[in-house]
C-alpha cells in the first residue's frame, strides 16, 4: 500500500486549514498514502484570524490572543512542532476579572463558572447581583429540572435556573468575549452541553457544580482557568506550521470558487478506467482547475455554503450568522495611568450601554507583551445586535473607546498609539439545533460527496484548540476510511482497483 498517491486540496489557510494540512500529511503517510497537498488561501497571507504585530517593544495580537490550556489540542500541536518551550502563562498576580455594573468595576466573585456560583459565599457577597437576584438564583435548588435533552439556548438554561440578573450581569458579559453573541440565541448543545447534563443529573446547576462531578469543560472566570500563548505571539504557531509544511504547496492570493464532481465515463455499462481517477475538480478565482481526491473545506460557513450549495443542502451553514467585531489596542506610558490594575481586565454587560464590550489589561495579564514602563490595553467593540460602531472611521472609533476608558478607568492621557483591527463577519453564532444540523450536513456529504469534509470555527467549537482538534480528528478518520475502502477495493472477487 505504501506510496499510493492522493491529491488533496485544503480550502482556507487559517488555523483549521493549516492544522488540517499538518495532520492529513501525518496520518495519510502513516496509512500508506503519498499525500500531494495543495493549501489554498484567498488572501495574501496564511493564518486567517491570527495576526501578531510587533511594534515598539510591544507584542500585539490583532485577532485571538491566547487559548485555554485545558483544551490540549493546541499545546499538543506546539509540542509536535517543537515550539512548546515558547508557551507562556498569564501573570499569576492578575487573576481577578472585573465586571462593570452601573459605572463601577466589581470583582467577579470567586468560583463563578459561566455565572453559576460554585462557591456560595463570594456569590452572596458580590455587588453584581441584587439581593432579589441572589434569592432568585438560589431557587435553582428547588426548580424542577427540564427533562428533555433537546437543544435550547444557553441563555434559556441560565435564566430558567438562575434568573435574568445572573444571565445579564454575569453570564453574558463572561461569554461576550468568546462569542460576541446573544445568549438567548446561542445553542447550549453546541457550546456547553455539559451544563444541560448537570441539570438533568443533579436537578440543580449549583448543586451539580459544587457537590458532584464538575463538567469537564469549566469556563473563564474560574481560578483554575489557565490561558496560554506564545512569547512572540500566536503567529509563532502559524510560522512553525508554514515551515513544517515545506512539502505542501501553499497557494495564497487565490480562493476556490467552485467544486465539481468529475463524472466517471461509462461505456457499455462499465466504468472506463482513466489514468486520473480524481473525484473532484476545484476551480480557482484565477480560472485554474485543481484535481482532488479529497477536499477539506475550512473557510467560514458562508463561504463554505457557496462552494457546496449546488451539491448538498447547506441550510445548516446558512443558519450560522457571523458577527463583526473590532479590536482597539492602545498603548500608554505607565506614568500616565493612575489606577493600579490588579487583574486581567473587565467585562461590560450589554445593559450598561457602553461602546466597548470588554477591556483586557494586556500588559498586566501578559507580562511579555509590553515594555516595563508602558501599559497596553485591548478593547473590544461590537457584539450580536450591536455591530454598528465596528465600521466607524478610525478616529470616531478611537474617540468612543477613549470616552469609555475615561469614564470607567479615569484614563485621560492620549495613547502613544492606537492599533485598530476590524474583523468583519468573524464570530460564528451557533443557533439552537446547530449540532444536529451539522451532523445532517456531514451525513449528506458522506453519501453525496465522499472525501469532502467541512469543519473549522463555524462547526464544532470556536476556540483555536477546537479548530485544531476538529482538523486532527477528521484527518485521522479520513485516513482510516481510506485504508478501509482500499482493503475492500482490492478484494480479489471484484478485481481490485
Ligand atoms: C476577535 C477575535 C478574537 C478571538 N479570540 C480568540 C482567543 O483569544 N482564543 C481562541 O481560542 N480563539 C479566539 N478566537 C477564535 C479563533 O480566532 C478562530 O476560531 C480561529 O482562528 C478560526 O480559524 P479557522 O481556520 O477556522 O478560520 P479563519 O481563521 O477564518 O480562516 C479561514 C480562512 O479561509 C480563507 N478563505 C475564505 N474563503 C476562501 C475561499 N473561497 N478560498 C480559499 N480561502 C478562503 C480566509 O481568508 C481565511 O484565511 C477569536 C476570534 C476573533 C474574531
Amino acid at each position: 500500500m505504501t506510496g499510493l498517491p492522493r491529491k488533496i486540496v485544503i480550502i482556507g489557510g487559517g488555523l483549521s486549514g493549516l492544522s488540517a494540512a499538518f495532520y492529513v500529511r501525518k496520518y495519510y503517510k502513516e496509512a500508506g498514502f503519498k499525500p500531494d497537498i495543495v493549501l489554498l488561501e484567498k488572501t495574501k497571507t496564511l493564518g486567517g484570524k491570527i495576526e501578531t504585530l510587533h511594534r515598539d517593544g510591544f507584542v500585539i495580537e490583532k485577532g485571538p490572543d491566547s487559548f485555554l490550556a485545558r483544551k490540549t489540542a493546541m499545546s499538543d500541536l506546539a509540542k509536535e512542532l517543537e515550539i512548546d518551550h515558547e508557551l507562556v502563562t498569564t501573570n499569576p498576580n492578575a487573576k481577578k476579572t472585573y465586571i462593570l455594573q452601573r459605572d463601577k468595576l466589581h470583582p467577579m466573585p470567586a468560583g463563578l463558572v459561566l455565572g453559576i456560583p460554585t462557591e456560595l459565599r463570594p456569590f452572596l457577597r458580590s455587588g453584581l447581583v441584587s439581593f432579589g437576584g441572589k434569592m432568585r438564583a438560589m431557587m435553582d435548588f428547588i426548580i424542577p429540572p427540564r427533562r428533555s435533552s433537546e437543544d435550547e439556548s444557553l441563555g434559556q438554561l441560565i435564566e430558567r435556573r438562575l434568573g435574568t440578573e445572573v444571565l445579564e450581569n454575569m453570564t453574558e458579559p463572561l461569554l461576550a468575549g468568546i462569542y460576541a453573541g446573544d445568549m438567548r440565541k446561542i445553542s447550549l448543545q453546541a457550546t456547553f452541553p455539559q451544563f444541560g447534563e448537570v441539570e438533568r443529573q443533579y436537578g440543580s446547576l449549583i448543586r451539580g457544580m459544587t457537590t458532584g462531578r464538575k463538567p469537564a469543560e469549566t469556563h473563564t472566570g474560574t481560578k483554575k482557568s489557565a490561558f496560554l500563548t506564545f512569547r512572540q505571539g500566536l503567529q509563532s504557531l502559524v510560522h512553525a506550521l508554514i515551515h513544517e509544511l515545506h512539502d505542501v504547496e501553499q497557494r495564497t492570493g487565490t480562493g476556490a470558487v467552485s467544486i465539481t464532481a468529475r463524472t466517471t465515463n461509462v461505456v457499455n455499462g462499465e466504468p472506463v478506467v482513466t489514468a486520473d481517477t480524481s473525484r473532484y475538480e476545484v476551480e480557482l478565482e484565477n480560472g485554474e482547475r485543481l484535481l482532488a481526491d479529497d477536499i477539506y473545506i475550512t473557510v467560514p460557513n458562508f463561504a463554505a455554503a457557496d462552494l457546496l450549495r449546488t451539491h448538498v443542502d447547506v441550510s445548516a451553514l446558512d443558519a450560522v450568522n457571523y458577527v463583526s467585531v473590532a479590536n482597539v489596542v492602545m498603548a500608554f506610558p505607565k506614568k500616565d495611568i493612575v489606577s493600579d490594575y490588579d487583574g486581567s481586565g473587565f467585562l461590560v454587560p450589554r445593559k450598561e450601554g457602553r461602546n466597548i464590550t470588554a477591556c483586557t489589561w494586556t500588559s498586566t495579564k501578559w507580562l511579555h507583551t509590553s515594555p516595563e514602563d508602558k501599559v497596553l490595553l485591548r478593547c473590544y467593540v461590537g457584539r450580536s445586535g450591536d455591530e454598528q460602531n465596528v465600521q466607524l472611521p478610525d478616529e470616531a472609533l478611537t474617540e468612543l473607546v477613549r470616552k469609555d476608558l475615561r469614564e470607567i478607568m479615569g484614563i485621560t492621557a492620549k495613547p502613544l498609539f492606537t492599533e485598530i483591527t476590524r474583523l468583519t463577519h468573524s464570530m460564528p453564532q451557533y443557533p439552537v439545533g446547530h449540532p444536529e444540523n451539522i451532523a445532517k450536513l456531514r451525513s449528506e456529504l458522506t453519501t453525496s460527496m465522499p472525501g469532502v469534509y467541512a469543519f473549522g470555527a463555524g462547526y464544532d467549537g470556536i476556540g483555536m484548540p477546537d479548530c485544531i482538534k476538529q482538523a486532527k480528528l477528521i484527518a485521522e478518520s479520513a485516513a482510516k476510511d481510506l485504508v478501509r475502502d482500499l482493503t475492500n477495493e482490492i478484494n480479489p472477487v471484484t478485481g481490485g482497483r
